[in-house]
Formats: C-alpha cells, structure tokens, sequence
C-alpha cells in the first residue's frame, strides 16, 4: 500500500511547446488518477500545467491548484478543479510543499527549474525527506543531471544526494519511483 496521497507536479506554463510535451502532461495527469493521487500543482490554465490538470480532472481524479491573485490572468486559472488563491510566490510554493508528500518534474522553463532545485535544497539541508522525479520521454532534463554531476564532482554536494536524483521516462515509473522511496523512507 503506497503512502503517496498527493503529488506536486512543476511544469512548464508556455503553450509554444513541442505537443510531445503536452501529451505527456495528459499522460501523467491521467496516471495521476487512475491511481487515486491527488494532483498539486500551480493552479494555471496553460501550457504543461493546464494539460496535466485538466487531464487528471477528466480522468475522474483530485487535482489541487494554488495560484497567486497576481498571476490568476496571465496562467489563466483553472476554475474546475479545488484551487486556492494565495498573495505571493512564496506561500504558493510553500502551499504546494505542505499539500504534498512527493513532487514530480515536467519539462518546463526557468520557473520549474526554480521550483524543483529549492525542493531539492530544503532536502540537502535536511529539512524535509519527501521523493522527487524528473519525468521526460527526450532526455529532456539530461543536462540538469549532467550539471548536478558536475556540482558533486567539483566537491560541493555531496555523493549521497545523488540518490535524490531520480530519472524516469514514463509517468508510470516516475510514480512507481516515488512510493518505492516512501515506503522505504518509511521502514
Ligand atoms: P515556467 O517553467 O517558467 O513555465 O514556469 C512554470 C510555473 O512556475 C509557472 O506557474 C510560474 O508562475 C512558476 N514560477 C515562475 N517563477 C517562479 C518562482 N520564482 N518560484 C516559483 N514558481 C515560479
């Protein structure tokens, strides 16, 4: 019996994407259900972040969306799921930490990236133990683990947090990855 109740999912807000993309947000909103996890996730309408949701919601599952007031035009909040409107950034990802017990990384840009490498800090700084994955079908994130091999090499953190990192190429594994690492943080 798996632990993972809800998962965050940061994602990419651009529609100007390759639909490869697009299509592989529905997949993970749709696994997302299918399992009975809720989804967390930014709240927007658009890009990655739109697909993902509407499609879990479609599928019959929980989605969750936390959008700051100043945002709620620009990603075009997705009113038929539960969302919540929060004052800043800040207590958005703070939101979407609490709401969660995993997180997974769609390809996305500058705000993703932003959103998973902070996770990732608070768990090198010991401050939380919950899984993260990063999920694409391309290799999409390869030079993100490519760089953290560097920052490990060059001596600044240390060869035990690249367990931390964990690669998968379906929605299925990324999940799958996830409650292994709950279950035995658990035991
Ligand atoms: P992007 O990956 O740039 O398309 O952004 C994906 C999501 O991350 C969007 O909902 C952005 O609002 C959000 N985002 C952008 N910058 C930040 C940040 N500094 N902290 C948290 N989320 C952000």
């Amino acid at each position: 019996m798996s632990n993972v109740r809800s998962v965050c999912v940061y994602c990419g807000a651009s529609n100007d994407v390759n639909k490869d993309y697009i299509r592989l947000a529905e997949k993970l909103g749709a696994e997302l259900a299918k399992r009975g996890i809720r989804m967390v996730y930014g709240g927007g309408g658009v890009g990655l972040m739109g697909a993902s949701a509407r499609s879990a919601h479609n599928a019959g599952g929980k989605v969750l969306g936390i959008m700051p007031r100043f945002l709620l035009t620009k990603e075009m909040i997705y009113e038929d799921v539960e969302h919540v409107i929060v004052e800043d950034m800040h207590t958005r990802k703070q939101m979407m930490f609490q709401e969660s017990d995993a997180f997974i990384v769609l390809p996305g840009g500058i705000g993703t990236l932003e959103e998973a490498v902070e996770i990732l800090s608070w768990a090198r700084l010991n401050l939380h133990a919950k899984p993260m994955a990063f999920l694409d079908e391309d290799g999409f994130w390869a030079p993100f683990f490519e760089l953290m091999d560097h920052i490990i090499g060059g001596g600044f953190t240390p060869k035990s947090f690249r367990s931390m990192l964990v690669h998968c190429d379906t929605p299925e594994a990324a999940i799958d990855a996830l409650c292994d690492r709950i279950v035995r943080l658990d035991q």
